[in-house]
């Protein structure tokens, strides 16, 4: 569907020997330091989510100066104005939340849960907002002569790996129920 430019495959490593000098950290503690590493990449995912977001803003905002319809300008259309809003108010809070999840890692404090929100909320706003930016561009947004049909194609696998959006809502139930 997307992410064209990087090869998906699976990977196994069955009966595979590793050296007792190649494990990083003590051994049996592999799982706790992979998921210690998915808080971070999940700050990555929800950087990427709320940039892919601003473009789909951007071209979505830039296209209803130049179209018209009835005799005015789209953007002078409440209703299309309000849809724009509502994208804006979903980019800006998006980013809201993975720099409060970056600040309390670079500030080396607890962040799992604010790795989990800010992931859950960048990639279900950016499927949001692309799938609008279609929208805005009416059917020429569901053609490839402009950008927005493959921002959204390219945010569905957002809300997919680094481990689904309903995953991080398991997480973040659980951190609260700590
Ligand atoms: C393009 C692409 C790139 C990828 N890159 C990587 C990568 O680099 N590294 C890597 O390790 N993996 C990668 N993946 C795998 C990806 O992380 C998994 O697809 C993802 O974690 C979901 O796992 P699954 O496909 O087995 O779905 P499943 O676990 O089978 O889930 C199916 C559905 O059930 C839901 N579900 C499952 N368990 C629960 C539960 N307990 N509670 C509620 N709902 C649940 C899921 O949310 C989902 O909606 C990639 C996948 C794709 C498509």
């Amino acid at each position: 569907m997307g992410l064209h430019a990087i090869p998906t495959t699976s990977a196994f490593w069955d009966d595979a020997p590793l050296a007792t000098d190649r494990l990083i950290g003590a051994e049996g503690q592999g799982l706790q330091i992979a998921f210690s590493a998915l808080d971070s990449g999940r700050l990555g995912v929800a950087a990427c989510a709320t940039g892919l977001a601003q473009a789909a803003l951007d071209a979505a905002t830039a296209y209803p100066h130049e179209r018209t319809t009835f005799g005015r300008r789209i953007i002078d259309h409440q209703g299309l104005g309000f849809l724009l809003a509502d994208m804006a108010a979903a980019v800006d809070s998006a980013r809201a939340t993975y720099v409060d999840a970056a600040r309390r890692r670079d500030h080396g404090r607890p962040y799992t849960r604010q790795a989990s929100v800010a992931k859950l909320t960048a990639t279900d706003a950016a499927m949001k907002v692309t799938t609008d930016a279609v929208q805005v561009f009416g059917g020429y947004g569901y053609t490839r002569d402009f950008p927005v049909e493959r921002y959204m194609r390219e945010a569905k696998i957002m809300q997919i790996f680094e481990g689904t959006n309903q995953i991080q809502r398991l997480i973040i139930s659980r951190q609260l129920a700590h």
